[in-house]
């Protein structure tokens, strides 16, 4: 009786796992490719300037007191900003908020055994404490304290003892230009998250409101399985999704381009545009192989992700928190809410 049940049970996982292979529209092998492009999205990522641009305006080290005119060292450097928005240079923690007659407002974050303090700011948007991304925004800088006019200085430690924040700020460009390397990038790339979202969010909204998918999930998917618009299917055919082209779609006549870089003659949808991939991703959804979401809300974004990973959307076995991950980071959530109330 009990080899019966397991025989039926391994029949049914059978049958299961070939389901999924039939009828995957995204496959193992595409998902592959995905990892590696999101490796090196995260490498990129995982840095940021403290600025939008970055022009040294006075260097570390001996150097003329811009008060005094007397020899005296610059412990950090001074960036060109003009009441600008600053960001985490790292994944870090607030070590310090506060005020002194020399520093002005400050923030301190502390990445790994560094230590970088950012001077004179006119706001401080972060508490004690606080954990930060790369690239989260800090404050605004300014200049109180001791300063001639309005910049961003920089300090930074390394176990404690004063360092050259340059060298923080040409690690930064060398992690972003490997990672945009290994993209098959243009050098003057600058893949930036947040003008992803800001471009796309609208119609993940325009989306949930017509379906009830939540646009956290759509953007995050998106954002996911393109490697944030990078991937040469988004770039070349609107594919935001990594969509492929199936017998039916071949058959109308329907535009498809063909990518052999894992499997020799795969075939992918073309889309017409960005708002086309998501009105067909949404579709696809919608259809009976996703029904066991459509009971939840579309502010209910980890069941919608669950959902979908359950009925085989994708195989990768870290693709439900790989897809949270973005959602938190950028607060995703909040168009899900943005999106049911108007
Ligand atoms: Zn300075």
């Amino acid at each position: 009786m009990h080899q019966h049940n397991k025989l039926g049970d391994m029949k049914k996982r059978l049958k299961w796992i070939i389901l999924c292979h039939i009828f995957l529209p995204f496959q193992a092998l595409a998902q592959m490719h995905t990892d590696d492009m999101n490796y090196w999205i995260e490498k990129y990522q995982s840095v940021s300037y403290p600025l939008k641009s970055i022009h040294i305006s006075s260097s570390y080290g001996k150097r003329a007191d811009p008060f005094t005119g007397k020899g005296r060292f610059h412990q950090g450097i001074d960036l060109e900003a003009k009441y600008e928005v600053v960001f985490a240079m790292f994944d870090a923690e607030i070590k310090r908020v506060g005020y002194d007659p020399m520093s002005g407002n400050f923030i301190t974050l502390k990445a790994g055994n560094y230590t970088i303090s950012y001077c004179h700011l006119s706001e401080i948007w972060v508490k004690k404490d606080e954990l930060v991304y790369a690239g989260q925004e800090l404050g605004r800088s300014g200049s109180t304290g001791r300063a001639t006019g309005p910049h961003l200085h920089l300090t930074c430690r390394l176990h404690g003892k004063i360092e050259n924040p340059y060298h923080l700020l040409t690690f930064v460009r060398d992690t972003q230009l490997k990672a945009v390397d290994a993209l098959g990038l243009n050098k003057d790339v600058k893949l930036s998250p947040e003008d992803f979202l800001r471009t796309y969010a609208p119609q993940a909204m325009h989306q949930q409101r017509k379906y009830g998918i939540p646009a956290s999930v759509i953007l995050s998917q998106m954002a996911f399985e393109s490697g944030w618009g990078t991937s040469k299917l988004a770039r070349s055919g609107h594919n935001f999704f990594g969509i492929k082209a199936s017998s039916r779609w071949i058959e109308k006549g329907l535009p498809y381009s063909i990518h052999d870089d894992d499997r020799e003659n795969e075939k992918f949808c073309n889309f017409s545009s960005p708002e086309e991939s998501m009105e067909y991703h949404s579709r696809l959804l919608m259809s009976e192989r996703y029904r066991r979401c459509h009971q939840y809300a579309p502010t209910d974004h980890k069941n919608w992700l669950r959902g979908i990973k359950a009925a085989g959307y994708a195989t990768n076995i870290h693709y439900v928190r790989s897809c949270e991950k973005i959602i938190n980071r950028y607060k995703l959530y909040k168009y899900d809410y943005l999106a049911s109330k108007t």
